[in-house]
Order: C-alpha cells, then sequence, then structure tokens
C-alpha cells in the first residue's frame, strides 16, 4: 500500500477594505497624551491639534490612522502529481 501525500499551496494577498468603516484619522499629543476625537476625515483631529498647541504649548502629535483589510486567497496551485 502507497501512502501519498497531497499538498495545496494558495496565495494570499492583503487588500484595503471599504466594505465596512471607512478609515479613522486621531492626532495624539506627545507631550501630555490626550488626543483628538476619532474622526473619518482629518480635518476634525487637525484642527483639535491646532488648538491644543495654542492653548498648552505642546507642539509635538502623532496620526493614528486605522484602517482594516482584507486577507484574501489569489489563486489555488494543484500540487504536482
Ligand atoms: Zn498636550
Amino acid at each position: 500500500m502507497a501512502v501519498r501525500s497531497v499538498f495545496r499551496f494558495v496565495n494570499w494577498v492583503l487588500l484595503l477594505d471599504t466594505s465596512g468603516s471607512p478609515p479613522i484619522f486621531e492626532l495624539e499629543c506627545i507631550s501630555c497624551g490626550t488626543s483628538s476625537e476619532a474622526s473619518e476625515a482629518p480635518d476634525g483631529p487637525q484642527e483639535w491639534a491646532l488648538k491644543h498647541a495654542g492653548r498648552s504649548g505642546h507642539e509635538m502629535f502623532r496620526a493614528v490612522h486605522t484602517s482594516s483589510f482584507r486577507a484574501t486567497r489569489t489563486e489555488v496551485r494543484p500540487s504536482p502529481p
């Protein structure tokens, strides 16, 4: 009786998924750790950062950008016999 193994090789690709939530933007002050509201557009967080800089003198901010990605199989290649 012969034993035979079957291998299946699959390629995957990671793609930006726009079917759910759109990208979310947020800015965080590096000096004190406070952050803007999360927003679907960068305008709100940028305005918050400028106001925060004016009130506190803190000048450095970290941008947080959250997006969803989906792993998808691209092809199925049968293994050689
Ligand atoms: Zn600050």
